[in-house]
């Protein structure tokens, strides 16, 4: 594993703007897996590099660290609920590799913790007076970071109270650390597999973290009838061509991982080198939707600043309305119109 300069400098040529970084560094800290730092290659703009080693560029004052109003949104210690129907809950503040664009700096490889046994009994408290709640993310930092007995515990007190929860299983840890996913970890996941059932949330960003480990472990996931989705962060110098967009969704779909989300960067501090501009982001949107079946396109969302909540974008195919009809644009770019229902005749 890679904590420090010296593990990192016996293994990597850094450029200046990596090794100043540990002048000043950021927030989040260094820490790279043995197996996810094999999958870099020892060039400067390696996508997988990007991603996780740290670079002086996140050393800026130039945004938010809490852009999601996630602080204000948070009805205990660690439950963010934000939209009526679901809510997410940060397990830990642990992952097995830290992204350098990660957009929960406010909290990820700080001092939280892992969730304690007290933290779990106060969410389980108020998930069960809050019936609306149909679906709770289990998140972090990375969930499966936790050890195996606090696992079981959140698991057991959340089907306590909640069987009809669906609960998203929040997890880098298939592409950054698989050999995680045990024999133990798989058997206490489907300890607690009934009732309402688990989803596996993944987050590939690029083809080549697509590799035989990775794969058996969602596999895994998928033998207990786990489905799995993926969300991608929509990267500078990592994924933004569609190309390899094209590439990571047609693989992700082809080894049974629906693209769900592609994530428009967050304006979190420290990561606006990382970001894409969204004119950008949408042309790429737009050629996407001509080369990639509806099964493999994700959606393209932006979660908007203040706590705005998650949009859609793509582009705008509806143009204008009059009296009788909805105007269109087709995808190649040709008018077309749609009477309005008062105005049709069978
Ligand atoms: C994104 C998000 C969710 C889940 O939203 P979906 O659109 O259903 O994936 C839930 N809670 C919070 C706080 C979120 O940011
Ligand atoms: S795995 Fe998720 S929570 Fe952990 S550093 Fe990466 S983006 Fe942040």
């Amino acid at each position: 594993m890679i904590l420090t300069k010296e593990d990192l400098i016996s293994k990597l040529n850094l450029k200046a703007d990596e090794e100043a970084w540990f002048n000043s560094p950021s927030s989040l800290p260094l820490k790279i897996s043995d197996y996810y730092f094999s999958l870099i290659e020892n060039k400067e703009d390696d996508p997988i590099r990007r991603q996780v080693v740290p670079s002086c560029l996140e050393c800026v004052n130039d945004a938010s660290i809490d852009p999601l109003k996630e602080v204000k949104n948070s009805v205990t210690t660690r439950l963010i609920h934000r939209y009526t129907n679901r809510a997410a809950l940060l397990t830990t503040d642990r992952c097995f590799t830290y992204c350098r664009h990660c957009f929960r700096r406010r909290f990820t490889g700080l001092d939280s913790g892992p969730i304690s046994e007290k933290e779990i009994d106060e969410a389980a408290k108020y998930l069960s007076k809050h019936s609306e709640i149909k679906e709770l993310l289990l998140t972090g930092g990375d969930l499966f970071t936790l050890p195996l007995s606090r696992l079981d515990y959140l698991f057991k007190k959340l089907k306590e109270v909640r069987p009809d929860i669906i609960l998203r299983l929040c997890t880098r840890a298939v592409v950054t650390f698989p050999e995680r996913f045990t024999d133990e970890v798989m058997e206490t996941i489907n300890k607690y597999n009934y009732g309402a059932p688990f989803m596996l949330l993944t987050h590939f960003n690029h083809p080549r973290e697509l590799t035989n480990e990775s794969i058996e472990a969602v596999n895994k996931f998928l033998s207990l009838s786990i489905p799995a989705f993926n969300q991608t962060v929509l990267l500078k110098g990592v994924n933004d061509d569609v190309s390899t967009l094209e590439e990571l969704c047609n693989k992700l779909l082809y080894n049974r991982i629906k693209p769900y989300y592609l994530f428009q960067g967050d304006l979190v501090q420290g990561t606006s080198h990382l970001r894409v501009d969204i004119k950008d982001g949408i042309l790429l949107d737009k050629e996407l939707r001509k080369r990639l079946s509806g099964l493999a396109m994700p959606q393209y969302t932006l979660d908007l600043p203040e706590g705005g909540g998650k949009i859609v974008l793509t582009e705008n195919h509806f143009v204008a309305e009059d009296e009788k009809y909805y105007y269109f644009t087709t995808p190649e770019g040709e008018s077309r119109k749609y009477p309005k229902k008062d105005k049709q005749v069978d």
